[in-house]
């Protein structure tokens, strides 16, 4: 079976996870600070603070951007769940804005008729990897006093104007889940510019103790911590870190493999009738993280039947990005209507794209698609 995503792990990080373990510190301690300079070097920025997750990441900003109970805050229904869920960890109301057909991404014209006096945050997402219109966005929202969060939980190698993605952003969120580029198993990483926010937030990723754990150790004195405020523990572990560095100095490769492979499918699939495929933006570049396709309206085979013939022939593709307002947990929660979102979660499908994956796989994929849109 062709699997839709294999992590690109190795020796030396599986050297590095193991002199973490012989150093006898595995909690969070050097190695995270060394990851957490290296990711900020990378981005360029000056302040990231590694968590457990880009989920925990996003609770971290939401109560960085002081959104609570009464608070509405806009996001795409079109992301994974965590997106939308982390909105109600602060007791705000989730406002599912609908997104652009091309790159599955909010836009400010998609945004601005859900900004109310309400409004406190947009959760920007980079979908799949492909960068959002942050600038668009943040001229939208700023003057309003809205603030805006970027989800760039699958964005980590993404490239938005010159930059990376999540560069420009007052606070943005990373995931190094397995589904992701770089991973560390699980873990995520929150950037921030405004340096008091650095300090409060890297606090609550640590129970709000005022001095950390690794710092009272490195000490010679004992030091008493203190606890202002509620936290959380949302730490990474060395072990993590210690991969991570390692997955880090790799993103380049990885991001250029993926880059070189989805051009081979743009070529596979070329010509295909009413096909759409991932690409980069008007002003960005992807790293790919999805490669999604969007089946015409009309295709003679649906994107479940083309996912099951897909098993059949031993590809494990997935279906497209999820829609959060038609699950479970969303039902009864009132939306405007979302009918990009609908087509896009109804019709697209991912198809495999991992470091590893042979160009005899690829053709192979793309012959099954090629024949069931064609058919
Ligand atoms: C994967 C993902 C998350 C959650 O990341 P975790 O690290 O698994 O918590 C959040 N938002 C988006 C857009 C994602 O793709």
């Amino acid at each position: 079976m062709i699997p839709v995503m294999r992590p690109w792990l190795g020796e030396e990080e599986a050297e590095a996870a193991a002199a973490a373990v012989r150093s006898g510190w595995v909690a969070q301690g050097p190695r995270v600070a060394e990851f957490e300079r290296a990711f900020a070097a990378h981005l360029g920025v000056e302040h990231a603070i590694a968590v457990s997750s880009c989920t925990t990441a996003l609770h971290l900003c939401l109560i960085g951007v002081d959104a609570g109970p009464g608070d509405e805050v806009v996001v795409p229904s079109l992301s994974f769940i965590a997106t939308a869920n982390a909105v109600r960890y602060v007791g705000a109301t989730p406002v599912f804005a609908d997104v652009d057909l091309a790159t599955m991404n909010l836009t400010a014209e998609t945004v601005e008729p859900h900004l109310t006096p309400r409004t406190k945050a947009v959760v920007l997402v980079d979908q799949g990897g492909m960068p959002a219109d942050l600038e668009g966005v943040r001229a939208l929202c700023e003057p309003r006093g809205v603030a805006v969060i970027e989800d760039a939980a699958c964005a980590a190698g993404t490239r938005y104007r010159g930059r990376p993605a999540g560069a420009g952003a007052a606070l943005a969120a990373f995931s190094f889940h397995p589904r992701k580029l770089l991973t560390t198993g699980e873990g995520g990483m929150l950037t921030v510019a405004d340096p008091a926010l650095a300090v409060r937030l890297r606090r609550l990723r640590e129970h709000a103790m005022s001095v950390s754990a690794a710092d009272r150790h490195a000490s010679a004195q004992p030091v008493l911590e203190s606890y202002e405020e509620t936290g959380f523990n949302y730490r990474m572990t060395d072990v993590q870190a210690a991969v991570g560095l390692v997955q880090l100095r790799k993103l380049p490769e990885m991001v250029a493999r993926r880059r070189e492979l989805a051009e081979r499918y743009h070529k596979l699939l070329d010509g295909v009738p009413g096909l759409v495929t991932a690409a980069d933006t008007q002003d960005g570049t992807t790293n790919y993280q999805s490669f999604w396709v969007l089946l015409p309206e009309d295709s003679p085979t649906g994107r479940d039947d083309l996912l099951a013939l897909l098993a059949a022939r031993g590809v494990s593709a997935r279906r497209g990005i999820m829609a959060s307002h038609l699950e479970g947990a969303y039902a009864g929660h009132p939306h405007a209507p979302l009918p990009a979102t609908e087509r896009l979660t109804r019709d697209s499908l991912i198809l495999p794209l991992f470091h590893q994956l042979t160009e005899t796989e690829q053709d192979h994929v793309a012959a099954v698609v090629r024949e069931a849109v064609e058919r």
